[in-house]
This record gives structure tokens, C-alpha cells and sequence, in this order.
């Protein structure tokens, strides 16, 4: 199990983490991202974890 926390001060809505995860982040019309789901199952942890690393400006991390 782990846990995705976001710094918002960091992103820039650029989407990387959505086209990864889709089912765990989701950017709005305003490119705003929201978290779909923080709790993050150890069967997609590694996926998820691909996702926080693609983050150009490194404002994910998985806990
Ligand atoms: S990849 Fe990073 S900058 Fe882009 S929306 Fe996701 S958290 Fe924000």
C-alpha cells in the first residue's frame, strides 16, 4: 500500500502522470489535477510509481 501526495505549489497540470495512471490522476478543463484515489494498492504500485516518476517538475511522490 502506499500513498500519492502532491505539491500543487510544483505542478504545472502538464498531464504526464495522467496518461500513465488515468484510473489514479485527472486533469480538469482548467488543468487543474486531482488525485482520483491517494491510496495506491501494492498490485499498481509499480505502475503508479512509473507515473510519479514521469512528472517533469517532480511535484509527485509515492509514500
Ligand atoms: S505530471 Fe506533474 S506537472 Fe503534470 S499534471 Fe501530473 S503532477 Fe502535475
Amino acid at each position: 500500500m502506499g500513498r500519492i501526495h502532491v505539491d500543487y505549489d510544483k505542478c504545472e497540470g502538464l498531464g504526464m502522470c495522467e496518461a500513465m495512471a488515468s484510473d489514479y490522476f485527472e486533469l480538469d478543463d482548467d488543468e487543474q489535477m486531482h488525485v482520483l484515489a491517494e491510496e495506491v494498492p501494492g498490485a499498481d504500485r509499480a505502475r503508479v510509481n512509473a507515473a510519479v516518476q514521469a512528472c517533469p517538475v517532480l511535484a509527485l511522490t509515492l509514500e
